[in-house]
């Protein structure tokens, strides 16, 4: 199936896991990719992998918490492509878990810049593109942890329950201008590659009984991004193999 062809893509953070793993499915479906990551050889090596795959991809490496940095990558990408269909919100810092006691303001500012204001600074510069076409999805990541608290994440889950909030909200605001707004809230996923008996005690909480992987989120997003969704804003699609409905 081409869903997506002729249609510009960027994804933040696809460097690997989840982002890269959507990237690669958009890619097959015709889309245009532009895949960001921190890591620039990460964000290089996924757009040379969906070449070699036969697909169109370039590499914007940038820290999408830096506005000057968002503003370049934003640029790079409308020089190439011309515009931007579909924005994922998906990098973020996945491991900055502190006990609350030995949080600090240093550890709240990473986690709140690359978590919550990189979405901010990339979903207004896509939406000024996308009103001009008056169309375009905005899509954003959160976390059972906005719904559901998990020790050591307070500053994380801040940033998740923002995000959905920023989601309903943009929603809102962008509707009149043809732009879609929606989320994808992913449960456990195995992107870091837990094994051995930590994974197996954290699976056992999992109604499914299995850890996701980062190709569970690629059906969940690409359909928010495709016209089956036409008329879902504001929304968000939990993959979390069933642990938000205990
Ligand atoms: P990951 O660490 O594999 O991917 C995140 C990517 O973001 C990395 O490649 C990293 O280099 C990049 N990144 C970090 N800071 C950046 C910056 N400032 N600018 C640009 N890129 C940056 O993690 P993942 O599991 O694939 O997570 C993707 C998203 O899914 C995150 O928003 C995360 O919060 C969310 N999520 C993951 C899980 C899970 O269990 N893995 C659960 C809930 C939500």
């Amino acid at each position: 199936e081409q869903r997506f062809r002729e249609q510009v893509v960027l994804i933040t953070g696809a460097g690997g896991g989840i982002g890269r793993a959507v990237a690669l499915r958009f890619a097959a479906e015709g889309a245009r990719v532009a895949v960001n990551d921190l890591r620039a050889q990460a964000a290089q090596a996924v757009s040379e992998e969906i070449r070699a795959a036969g697909g169109q991809a370039l590499a914007v490496p940038a820290d999408v918490a830096d506005r000057e940095s968002v503003e370049a990558m934003f640029d790079a990408v409308e020089r190439h492509f011309g515009y931007v269909d579909v924005l994922l919100n998906n990098a973020g810092l996945i491991s900055e878990d502190r006990h609350f006691l030995e949080g600090d303001e240093a550890w709240w500012d990473r986690v709140q810049r690359v978590n919550l204001k990189s979405v901010f600074l990339c979903s207004h510069r896509a939406a000024r593109i996308m009103a001009r076409r008056r169309r375009g999805v905005i899509l954003t990541t959160s976390s059972g942890g906005a719904t559901r608290a998990h020790r050591g994440n307070v500053a994380y889950d801040a940033t998740k329950g923002g995000i959905e909030a920023m989601t309903r909200a943009m929603a809102l605001d962008l509707a009149p201008y043809g732009i879609r707004v929606n989320g994808v809230v992913p449960g456990l996923i195995n992107t870091y590659g837990l094994s051995g008996e930590v994974l197996r005690e954290r699976e056992a909480v999992v109604p499914l009984g299995r850890y996701g992987t980062a190709e569970d989120l690629v059906g969940a997003a690409t359909f928010l991004a495709s016209s089956d969704a036409a008329y879902i804003t504001g929304q968000f699609i939990v993959v979390d193999g069933g642990v938000l409905a205990q």
